[in-house]
């Protein structure tokens, strides 16, 4: 048995550390990196609930002139609303309330304009405020402090 995340041999019984959503198998070192679970899930006391896991946090965002951008897009190829909602497997109104800033695209949606209209609606955040995805407040080991440790 070795240890998930330092591989070095497990001398006794390995440790379960919880680390973000993923149990590991650890040495008793690298448990410190984690919670370690004593008990299985279902009968685990609720712990105060975390909010989003940080992985969800989008890496995406729509521009911020998307309305314009469509509009321009689907004026040039020529189609109506209607026109380019059908394309999408949308209704007109999506169409009318995204041309008008009222209604943002999901990513899923933005693609798919992207894809019928030869436009970028998306840019990545890292491209513009990376600074910003830098962890301000340690909120204990993730998965890349791991792999960090890993590779010292
Ligand atoms: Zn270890």
């Amino acid at each position: 048995m070795r240890c998930e995340i330092c591989g070095k041999k497990i001398m006794g019984k390995p440790m379960k550390t919880k680390i973000e959503s993923s149990t590991m198998l650890t040495c008793n070192e690298c448990s410190k990196f984690g919670k370690i679970q004593r008990e299985p899930p279902k009968s685990r006391k609720r712990s105060p609930a975390r909010k989003k896991p940080r992985f969800e946090e989008p890496s995406q965002e729509i521009l911020e002139d998307y309305s314009q951008v469509i509009r321009q897009a689907r004026e040039k190829n020529g189609w109506s609303r209607e026109d380019l909602a059908e394309r999408i497997y949308e209704k007109a109104s999506v169409i009318t309330r995204l041309e008008s800033g009222k209604m943002m695209p999901d990513i899923k949606l933005a693609r798919k304009l992207e894809r019928i209209l030869n436009i970028k609606l998306i840019e990545k955040i890292e491209d513009i405020k990376s600074e910003d995805l830098e962890p301000s407040v340690q909120r204990g080991a993730t998965i890349g402090d791991i792999a960090r440790i890993k590779r010292n």
